[in-house]
């Protein structure tokens, strides 16, 4: 290499400077200190001198400390002790995979793409120590470039050994931030744990961003010191001095499509057929449910997400929620789906990770070193995909408050100690949950047999039971299937060639992924008036007919849209269809018939689902409550249960059915007990 010495490197770059980003320089120099960094392309650099760009990406400590010392001797910015050189755009040899980094790469400039798991708050870092002799008053200044404070314990200028005091005020210190970058998911084989880098943010980088963004971090790693006690150990943990940082802006940047690819996602999206084999895509192995998986099809697409002039927004993701008894392939759908979808993540309610489902603030001193650190947990991590939560009703109670806020309004916001952010989690969210009493009851509604509160359950536009009743022709069905899947998969093991037509996907999950990403990044749809007029006629349609419940909500209505909206994204039309509607309208009329049934005046009631009460139940609740009261007044003493249930018999409702609604009232606080077998109402 030509360029020896410390001098010859500096003057290099003051000749870069002078020739090239004098101008930059100098609008940097009207900024600061807003603005403490000249970042600079590294092409930019490259270009004009390529040797300088070699040593940046060989030698980075050693180029970039005299490209700043020359940033300093340019006349115009002499007053600005501070300002950093950063570089951006590293060439794509040293992009390197967080799993592929190695000892060979320690002291290089190096460039690592992630997801931002966790962040610290920041805190002030002491850079250069200023400490005072109490004997004979000097100052003595101590520049600090480790973790732990240096303190000389001899006072250089009266060679007195004392204890020199520290002088904050004479000190100088720069904000610093630590971060914990993960492997973004779509890079990850199977399954495999994401691999974790720790880096170091200093000064102007610090703060701006949160967990769950997806960054490029440009840096030297280096290795830090790991300690057993008071023991330094041999082995050591690498970690990134962060440089610079791109933050990536486009969505799904990180899935690539090439031009054959968009041929043929046009292609396959002329296609008439093309929600049926989207539909047979889905878990392959796993018979029927074809409603259910028509749903997830759209799910994967979503509708359109709105921000309205005055601010409000409107959610385009879509939210499942599947229901049902053990082994009926709940878990193998959610685990399907997280493989299949963009920037999505699998995780259990009862995980034990920290973080849960939203997000954590917790003062940690393993990651923190003291200081808090807040986490991202799975609904961040998959903004912008569909976060797969297994066991949903086995959450911790936080993450229950905190998910109303992520489903609705797909943010988090997190305000402790140090930390105030709000967190995006812009995805969609598949659940699955096990019924309370092991097995699904078909005539109980919905919300007393799972341990989701009724408001939460409202949030989901889709909600489908999953039931394993004997049925014989079913059955035979799905044995047949699941041995054949068997029989396929042994004979792949024994390598014999297999007609598995029937057990592999008609869209390899490779090429979906990319028409899924190329949809949601290009395909906006709007409504058509006929398929307004069509959700529209069916909403007040349903809605007029039944005079005694209420079959929709508003937000049934816009459940409608959203899925509308996604079977027009599906074939990448710029226009929602009546066609649209209708299989919008089929969905969610299929998932109403099941769980939003009154068994009793066989009506669709939203209500069973809203609250776990029907229309029906809420009449006869009136009438234990009126039998009540009566008895309170008459007597003015609680109401007996056995003169309850012979008033409503009265009135018939029978026994069975006065015990279980007394249950419901005190669990709703309409009522409470005393003094045992004897109700009172709460509120006269
Ligand atoms: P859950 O999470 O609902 O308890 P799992 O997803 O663990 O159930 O499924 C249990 C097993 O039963 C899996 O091996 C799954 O493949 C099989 N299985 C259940 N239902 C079906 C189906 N409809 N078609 C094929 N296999 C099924
Ligand atoms: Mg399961």
């Amino acid at each position: 290499m030509a360029i020896s010495g410390l001098e010859s490197l500096v003057e290099r770059w003051e000749r870069l400077f002078q020739d090239y980003f004098k101008e930059e320089i100098e609008s940097t120099a009207l900024l600061y200190p807003d603005k403490k960094s000249l970042l600079l392309d590294y092409w930019d650099i490259d270009k004009h001198d390529s040797e300088l760009g070699e040593l940046l990406l060989e030698k980075p400590y050693h180029a970039l400390k005299a490209g700043e010392k020359a940033l300093q001797s340019i006349h115009s910015i002499a007053e600005m002790p501070s300002l950093h050189l950063r570089i951006k755009n590293l060439p794509e040899t040293r992009k390197i995979e967080i799993r592929d980094l190695r000892s060979i790469h320690l002291g290089k400039f190096i460039s690592v793409d992630g997801l931002v798991k966790k962040v610290t708050e920041v805190r002030p870092k002491l850079v250069e120590a200023a400490f005072q002799c109490p004997k004979c008053g000097a100052i003595t200044r101590v520049k600090q470039e480790e973790n732990i404070l240096i303190e000389p314990n001899i006072c250089p200028s009266c060679n007195r050994k004392v204890k020199l005091k520290l002088l904050p005020e004479e000190s100088i210190f720069i904000d610093s931030q630590k971060i914990e970058l993960q492997e973004s998911p779509e890079g990850l084989r199977g399954g495999a744990q994401p691999m974790r880098l720790v880096a170091y943010l200093e000064d102007d980088l610090v703060g701006n961003i949160v967990p769950g963004d997806r960054i490029t971090i440009n840096g030297i790693l280096r290795i830090q010191a790991r300690r057993r006690g008071q023991l330094k150990l041999t082995e050591f943990n690498r970690v990134m001095d962060v440089n610079s940082i791109e933050l990536k802006e486009q969505a799904f940047e990180e899935i690539l499509i090439d031009v054959e690819d968009e041929r043929r996602i046009k292609e396959a999206s002329m296609d008439p057929m093309l929600p049926v084999k989207i539909r047979e895509s889905i878990a392959p192995t796993i018979y029927g449910l074809e409603t259910e998986k028509d749903a997830l099809s759209l799910q994967l697409f979503g509708g359109v997400p709105k921000t309205m002039p005055d601010g409000t927004k409107i959610r385009g993701d879509i939210h499942i929620l599947l229901v049902g008894d053990p082994g009926t392939a709940k878990s193998q759908l959610l685990r399907y789906i997280s493989q299949l979808a963009p920037r999505s993540i699998y995780t259990s309610g009862k995980s034990s990770s920290a973080a849960g489902l939203t997000a954590s603030a917790v003062r940690s001193d393993e990651f923190g070193e003291g200081r808090w650190t807040l986490e991202a947990g799975a609904l961040v991590l998959a903004d912008l995909g569909i976060a797969c939560v297994d066991e949903l009703d086995k959450m911790n109670p936080k993450d229950r408050d905190a998910l109303h806020q992520a489903m609705e309004q797909q943010e988090i916001s997190v305000a402790k100690a140090g930390i105030n952010a709000t967190l995006k989690s812009r995805c969609a969210l598949l659940g699955a949950a096990n019924p309370k009493l092991g097995r699904f009851e078909e005539y109980t509604p919905i919300a007393d047999q799972i341990n989701i509160p009724p408001a939460l359950l409202s949030r989901f536009d889709l909600i489908f039971p999953l039931t394993d009743k004997p049925d014989k022709e079913r059955d035979e069905a799905l044995a047949e299937h699941i041995l054949q899947v068997h029989r396929y998969g042994e004979m792949l093991e024994r390598n014999e060639s297999i007609e598995a037509a029937k057990i592999k996907p008609i869209f390899e999950p490779e090429f979906l992924r990319k028409y899924i990403a190329y949809a949601k990044r290009n395909v906006f749809p709007v409504m058509t008036r006929e398929a307004m007029d069509r959700i529209k006629d069916y909403y007040v349609g349903m809605r007029s007919k039944s005079k005694e419940t209420i079959p929709f909500t508003p937000r049934q209505l816009e459940a409608f849209i959203r899925l509308a909206e996604a079977s027009a994204r599906m074939r990448l039309s710029e226009v929602v269809t009546k066609e649209d509607a209708d299989r919008a309208i089929r969905i969610v009329e299929y998932y109403l018939t099941k769980v939003g049934m009154d068994r009793e005046t066989e009506t669709i009631d939203i209500d069973i689902i809203t609250t776990g009460i029907s229309r029906s139940q809420k009449d006869k609740i009136k009438t234990i409550v009126d039998i009540i009261r009566e008895i309170s007044q008459e007597t003015d003493a609680p109401a007996p249960f056995e003169e309850i249930v012979s008033r409503a018999e009265q009135e018939g409702i029978d026994k069975a059915t006065v015990e279980s609604l007394i249950v419901k009232m005190r669990r709703e606080g309409i009522i409470f007990e005393p003094k045992h077998g004897r109700y009172k109402l709460t509120q006269e």
